[in-house]
């Protein structure tokens, strides 16, 4: 369990937040994508949505050179990552105490860009298998030209704070006895038939993870 720090102590409805690291990692496991929160070189915030992977405690964003968010990290800038996963719609009778149920976590420091080597191929890696496990090792392997015109960047999974809400409604007992349905819908993510591309051999087989995509 890591501490909070003043920046990340959940104050509203602090019960929900945890500061535990494998809290953090299987939300960061799970979900597909995240949010990078940063101040552009002209002083605006910007929140950019993005895939991440994750190995050990380092969060690792991929995306072109070009990227604005690289440039914050290159001038030391601080980031923002959030990752949120929407596990229900929480229906009360009243709407004000109507709500989501979710789990999240929010990421703040530094990144770092991770130099050519065995870190930025193994982050490349852990990128492709976020997204589909046992892709690497079908998929055609980056080349140089290709692995230098692709930006890595290591976040230190180190202060931050995870926020879970579950369970159904919590109305104001007086309510309780109004005839208005209350509950909860779940929410998953479910992944259609896959559709192979138009110029696939018919030799081809469908790959298990693709047959029967899911999040661990
Ligand atoms: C699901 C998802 C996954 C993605 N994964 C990656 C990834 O792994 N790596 C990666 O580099 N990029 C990824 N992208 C694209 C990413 O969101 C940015 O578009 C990209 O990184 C360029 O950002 P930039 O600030 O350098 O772009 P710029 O072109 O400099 O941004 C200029 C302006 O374009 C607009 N803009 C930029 N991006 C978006 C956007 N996504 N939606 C709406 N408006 C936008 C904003 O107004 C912004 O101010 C992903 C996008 C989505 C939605």
């Amino acid at each position: 369990m890591s501490e909070p720090t003043e920046r990340t102590a959940v104050k509203r409805l602090a019960e929900r937040g945890t500061y535990d690291a494998e809290t953090a990692y299987a939300i960061i496991d799970e979900a597909l994508i995240c949010h990078v929160g940063f101040t552009t070189d002209e002083g605006h915030p910007m929140v950019i949505p993005t895939i991440h992977a994750r190995i050990d405690d380092t969060l690792y964003l991929h995306g072109s050179v070009a990227s604005r968010m690289l440039r914050t990290v290159k001038r030391g800038g601080q980031l923002c990552v959030t990752v949120t996963l929407l596990d229900g719609l929480v229906l009360a009778r009243s709407h004000f105490h109507s709500s989501m149920n979710y789990r999240s976590l929010v990421i703040l420091g530094e990144g770092r860009e991770v130099p050519d080597g065995d870190e930025k191929t193994d982050a490349f890696k852990a990128v492709v298998e976020h997204i589909a496990r046992g892709r690497w090792e079908d998929g055609r392997l980056p080349t140089p030209k290709e692995s230098r015109a692709t930006t890595i960047v290591a976040v230190p999974i180190d202060e931050f704070s995870a926020k879970i809400r579950t369970g159904g409604p919590g109305d104001d007992e007086e309510d309780y006895a109004l005839p208005i349905w209350a509950g909860v819908i779940p929410l998953t993510t479910v992944a259609g038939d896959p559709i192979g591309d138009e110029r696939l051999g018919s030799d081809i087989p469908i790959p298990a993870y693709a047959e029967r995509y899911g999040r661990p």
